[in-house]
């Protein structure tokens, strides 16, 4: 048996968060987020980000992200993240939010398509290969309109847990933290702050 690899990025170490499987959106916005020794950022850099879309499934290895395009997901990223909360709050969001989501739908939409297989028909867009990173801008903001549009939106909700900052998909009311990560650590914080309240 290997010995545990001390060196693995943090992103390995993380419990799933309810609903980023189902939508890359939440999964973008969770990129951003703090551990015990301080905060995360898979995106923080050019090669990161490459790495984060390449592992998602959204970019081919050998599609190449310059400075521009990593910024203009860093961005997209910032806008959900602020969009989610209006969602959440029942509050308008600012314009710019609302513009950087809008300019990442247009940047390079799908091609709607239908398919018909065996088991009948379906939607099967077809993403613009003749702009790769683009498309996966687009991608990402279409993901985030569904989300933010459809039924599953009333579940958007904030980890509770503090400085935790993901999001997630709430699965019955009364959950409040992303993972059993966040809950143990609220969970063992309120033990320790109850045990000092009792000591003499
Ligand atoms: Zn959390």
């Amino acid at each position: 048996m290997r010995a545990v690899d001390h060196e693995s990025p943090v992103s390995l170490h993380r419990l799933p968060v309810p609903g980023e499987d189902r939508y890359a959106s939440l999964d973008l916005v969770n990129t951003r987020f703090t551990v015990s020794h301080g905060q995360v950022d898979l995106l923080d850099g050019t090669e990161a980000a490459h790495l984060w879309l390449v592992r998602r499934g959204l970019l081919p290895d050998r599609v190449v992200l310059n400075g521009r395009q990593s910024g203009r997901l860093r961005a997209l990223r910032e806008a959900l993240r602020t969009l989610f909360a209006a969602r959440a709050g029942g509050t308008r969001p600012p314009a710019d939010a609302l513009d950087t989501l809008n300019t990442a739908l247009a940047a390079a939409p799908a091609t709607p398509r239908l398919a018909w297989g065996a088991d009948g028909p379906r939607r099967d867009d077809l993403p613009d290969s003749g702009n790769p990173a683009a498309a996966v801008l687009s991608q990402l903001a279409e993901d985030a309109t569904d989300l933010l549009t459809g039924t599953d939106a009333a579940q958007l909700t904030e980890c509770a847990a503090q400085g935790c900052t993901r999001w997630f998909l709430r699965s019955h009311g009364a959950r409040r933290w992303c993972t059993t990560q966040c809950g143990n650590r609220v969970r063992a914080a309120r033990a320790y702050a109850a045990r000092k309240a009792g000591s003499p």
